[in-house]
This record gives C-alpha cells, sequence and structure tokens, in this order.
C-alpha cells in the first residue's frame, strides 16, 4: 500500500481527504496541530500531532516512513485576518510550507498536492476565470498561496518536485455519510452560517450588500462539493503516480449563485423560514467568482458529482443538524 502524508487532515477539507484516501485502499499519514482541526475528524490513518514549522518533527516523521506523495491543507484561511496579520500568513503558509518541501527534497519524496486559491487570481479581469487570467492577489492570504505556486515550479524545476496545484473556488457541502463536516471557528463561510440560522443558532444572516453590479445585487459565488474537490485530489494525485508534469488547476463547479440563491434553496431544503439582514459590504469582496474548470475535467478526468446546490445545501444541513 502507498503511504500519503496528509498535513492538515484534521481539518475541514483535508479530514474529507483522508477519508476518500482510506476507502481508495491508500495508506495515510496525518500531521495536524489541531490549530483549526479536530482530533475526531480523523476516522482513520495514523495520526500525529505536530507542525511544519517544526523541522525537526518534520525530519523524525519523513525518517519513520516511506511517503510517496503530500497532500497539503494546513494554512490558515482568512482573507481580512490576512491584511490585519500578515506575518502569522507568511510565516504558516509560505516558512512553514517550506520546510515541509525541503523534507520532501531531502527524503526523495516527488509527488505534491497543494491547496491553492481563486485569491492569487485578485479582482477578476473577466469570469468564467481560467488558468491564464492574471494573478495579482489583493491580500496577504493570496499571496501567501501565489508565492507557494511559484516556488513549486522552482522546486520542480530544481529537485524534480512534481506539484498540482488546485485553486479552489467555494469548498462547501460536507460528507453525503454525514460523518463529517465544516467546523470553523469562528465561522464566516456562507453556507454554514445559513444554516445556522436555519437551526436557530443564529438569529439571522447578514447578506454583506445588495449592490453589486449583479442580477439580485448580491455577490456570485462558485460553490463546489467538498467531496468533489477531495474527488479531484485523488485524481491529481493519481496523475502525478502515473507521470504527469506539475499543472495548476482551478477548480470550482462551473456555475455561480448569488447569496440571495443560495439563502432561497437553503430554505426550501430546511424547510425554515432563515430571517436575513442586509449590511454593508465586507471589504474585498468581488462581485462574482467563478471557475473555468475545463482543464481539470479534461486533465484529472474529473467530473463533479454533486452539482447542484441544493444536493450540497441538503450535505451541509445533515451535519448541522446531526
Ligand atoms: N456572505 C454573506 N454573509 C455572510 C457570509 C458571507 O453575505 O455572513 C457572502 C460573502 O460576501 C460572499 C459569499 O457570501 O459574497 C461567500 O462568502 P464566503 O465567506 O463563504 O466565501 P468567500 O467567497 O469569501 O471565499
Amino acid at each position: 500500500m502507498k503511504t500519503i502524508l496528509v498535513v492538515g487532515g484534521a481539518g475541514y477539507i483535508g479530514s474529507h481527504a483522508v477519508k476518500m484516501l482510506l476507502k481508495n485502499n491508500y495508506n495515510v499519514v496525518i500531521l495536524d496541530n489541531l490549530s483549526g482541526g479536530y482530533k475526531d475528524a480523523v476516522l482513520g490513518g495514523d495520526f500525529i500531532f505536530g507542525d511544519t514549522a517544526d523541522p525537526n518533527c518534520l525530519k523524525k516523521l519523513f525518517d519513520d516512513n516511506n511517503f510517496v506523495g503530500v497532500m497539503h491543507f494546513a494554512s490558515f484561511i482568512q482573507v481580512g485576518e490576512s491584511v490585519q496579520n500578515p506575518g502569522k500568513y507568511y510565516q504558516n503558509n509560505v516558512a512553514a510550507t517550506l520546510n515541509l518541501l525541503d523534507a520532501m527534497v531531502a527524503h526523495k519524496v516527488k509527488y505534491f498536492i497543494f491547496s491553492s486559491t481563486a485569491a492569487i487570481f485578485g479582482e477578476p479581469q473577466y469570469v468564467p476565470i481560467d488558468e491564464q487570467h492574471s494573478k495579482q492577489p489583493i491580500n496577504p492570504y493570496g499571496l501567501s498561496k501565489l508565492m507557494i505556486e511559484q516556488i513549486l515550479a522552482d522546486y520542480d524545476h530544481a529537485y524534480g518536485l512534481k506539484s498540482i496545484c488546485l485553486r479552489y473556488f467555494n469548498a462547501a457541502g460536507a460528507d453525503p455519510d454525514g460523518q463529517l463536516g465544516e467546523r470553523h471557528d469562528p465561522e464566516t463561510h456562507l453556507i454554514p452560517l445559513v444554516l445556522q440560522a436555519a437551526s436557530g443558532q443564529r438569529e439571522f444572516i447578514s447578506i454583506y450588500g445588495q449592490d453589486y453590479d449583479t442580477p439580485d445585487g448580491t455577490c456570485i459565488r462558485d460553490y463546489i462539493h467538498i467531496n468533489d474537490l477531495c474527488q479531484a485530489h485523488l485524481k491529481a494525485l493519481e496523475l502525478l503516480l502515473a507521470g504527469a508534469d506539475s499543472y495548476a488547476y482551478n477548480l470550482g463547479n462551473g456555475e455561480g449563485f448569488s447569496v440571495k440563491q443560495v439563502i432561497e434553496v437553503a430554505r426550501k431544503v430546511t424547510g425554515k423560514p432563515i430571517p436575513v439582514k442586509i449590511v454593508d459590504r465586507r471589504d474585498g469582496d468581488p462581485a462574482r467568482l467563478v471557475a473555468d474548470s475545463k482543464q481539470a475535467q479534461a486533465a484529472l478526468n474529473w467530473q463533479p458529482k454533486y452539482a447542484d446546490l441544493a444536493t450540497i445545501i441538503a450535505h451541509a444541513w445533515q451535519w448541522e443538524t446531526r
């Protein structure tokens, strides 16, 4: 059995990826410092409590295991916080990730799957956003991810480290079996917050602006089901193992939904009224972010299986009401 290291495997996306790798007969080792993840979200594999900021921890981990590849999910993801505290983002998302890449090089581990983001593109010049779109991040979070993409190109050239970067648009939904779901603290993402308003945990959902240049005035995003996202990681890993070259793909559903549409679908799925309050725009929110995922679909031989927004929300609701 091939052993894969999943860094950040106790977090939202990482925990779903671990479950999928195990189901596909990989041996999995999880490294997580539990800063944003939960030990009980790790459904199998060997869990190691530790941090990529610690080169000694990485050395021991790589000495003790014979990894064929690494999936890296451990990064900070809050745009606003990255503007207030960029050092935190560059330390973890860049410097600590470099430790991980250097450990891979030192131990001749050649395959790396990287969680990148639509935030590397900055303000969209056009939608849907394809891989060729200009890359001008407008916050330290996006820049930290772009820096790693650029570093990976150099590491491929110099050390033969092969990588696939997957630029997520809006990861959403939950494990269809109901075992896993989204648990951010604080929660800032739209769908879990809408569902907390549905369950009564919150009085209402704030809509951040309804004066955008979109049909109903609210922002449009591309919500991709967590299992589809993880399936793409698995396919990307298999592609690298089969000898593919390094690449970066945009990963979304290809269809955009407005904040109001999300709330409307959530009302139907949950049968709850979901009160809303219109508030000011949130800084840094582009009106539309929609992925052109054609390249990912072709190269990874991948299609979203849960493209329907109602299904994405139903799975998240199943988790929310567990
Ligand atoms: N949003 C909102 N109210 C909230 C949280 C989010 O109106 O309480 C909007 C946000 O402005 C954006 C969309 O929902 O247009 C998705 O936001 P989220 O934070 O989930 O993901 P992002 O697109 O920022 O990665």
